[in-house]
């Protein structure tokens, strides 16, 4: 990474963009409020740092060897040193600022009526991103796959009705996107675009996502470890859109014995990657334990944990669901998660009580 002086003028920042351009790399220029600094992307190894260094303009010039620098810590310290937590805005919401987020709603659009009877009462109950699943992640051929497998005619209707509910109920709207076929339809309804957690690993997806500019919604693997899932983060960052919001949301399970959940909540993965990154981190206790009967307490727990937001599957009838019914609560038991869980939420959050940057 090349730290600019504080006096460094446009032309030495552009300059030293130039240079870097030269060698077939990328610039990732971040502005701070005293000082510049401008990080390389792409392989750094033939770079000579001392040469930046003697550029006009350039304080110091230090190669960094982690693979995720444009998101870390370490990088956004450099400029701006009271940097905490990127606060990402989607519509009316703001992730990562000092309130706690919580995004609930169906786990599968079904039908028109369906969708609007979650959002209106998840809306009632504290929710302030609706959500609903669209392209789903099936692991049978054999099951309801959501409306976007109909053709793009359903695909898009499911989407205008998602759309239409974040209008009339106030609340952006996030949804997967699990192709890159998909990337332009979606992007053109929703306000976060979430990549699940079977596609963590597909950087081309990654890539595409993050160049429409739109937040990202952005699933951990269950195989994968924390430096892999901010690895892969990186790749987004790394087309110049930083408005990732990290979601763990569980791992899976060791041992041959029952483990009674469907993945095991990573809960220390949460503050450990806020140790690491600027990057708000969310927590999905539904996805995590498969069981509507643990969310009240798990929720609790993400959020005692340092999670700035949730996401909760929600349904009035989690037993008419045709995905993932075992694990939603109704909009009653999400209105309880939500008061407790902005109690501890106050409580712990001082801790994380950080100058928040934005852009
Ligand atoms: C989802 O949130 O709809 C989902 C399928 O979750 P995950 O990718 O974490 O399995
Ligand atoms: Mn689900």
């Amino acid at each position: 990474m090349i730290i600019m002086k504080s006096e460094a003028t446009k032309e030495e920042i552009a300059n030293v963009v130039k240079e870097i351009k030269k060698l077939g790399l990328k610039a990732d220029v971040s502005q701070g409020e005293f000082r510049t600094v401008i990080g390389l992307v792409g392989d750094e190894r033939k770079v000579d740092f001392s040469h930046f260094a003697t550029l006009p303009g350039v304080k110091e010039a230090i190669p960094v060897e982690s693979p995720y620098k444009l998101i870390s810590r370490e990088y956004g310290r450099r400029f701006n040193e009271e940097m905490g937590r990127r606060q990402i805005r989607a519509g009316n919401v703001s992730i990562g600022g000092d309130e706690l987020v919580i995004i609930a709603g169906p786990c599968t659009i079904e039908s028109k009526s369906q969708l609007f009877r979650i959002a209106e009462e998840v809306k009632k109950a504290g929710a302030h991103i609706l959500r609903g699943g669209i392209f789903k992640p099936r692991s049978s051929v054999h099951s309801f796959q959501g409306l976007g497998a109909n053709g793009r005619e359903e695909a898009e209707q499911a989407l205008r009705w998602l759309y239409e509910a974040g209008q009339r109920f106030e609340m952006p709207v996030v949804t997967e996107v699990r192709a890159e076929a998909q990337i332009d339809l979606v992007a053109s309804y929703a306000d976060i675009m979430q990549i699940g957690a079977r596609n963590m690993y597909n950087q081309d997806l990654l890539a595409s996502v993050a160049r429409t500019g739109k937040p990202v919604l952005f699933k951990r693997h269950f195989g994968a470890g924390v430096d892999e899932f901010l690895s892969f983060a990186e790749y987004m960052a790394a087309e110049g859109n930083k408005d990732i919001i990290l979601c763990e949301r569980g791992i899976l399970p060791v041992g041959k014995g029952k483990n009674y959940t469907r993945y095991t909540f990573d809960l220390s993965a949460i503050p450990a990657i806020q140790k690491e990154t600027y990057l708000p981190v969310i927590a999905d206790p539904s996805h995590a334990t498969g069981r509507q009967d643990l969310i009240f307490n798990m929720s609790c727990a993400a959020v005692a944990a340092g999670a700035c937001g949730l996401m909760i599957e929600t349904h009035y009838d989690p037993s008419e669901a045709l995905v993932d019914g075992m694990q939603m609560i109704t909009p009653e038991e999400l209105k309880e998660v939500i008061t407790a869980c902005r109690k501890i939420h106050e409580l712990v959050a001082y801790k994380h009580k950080v100058k928040v940057i934005s852009g």
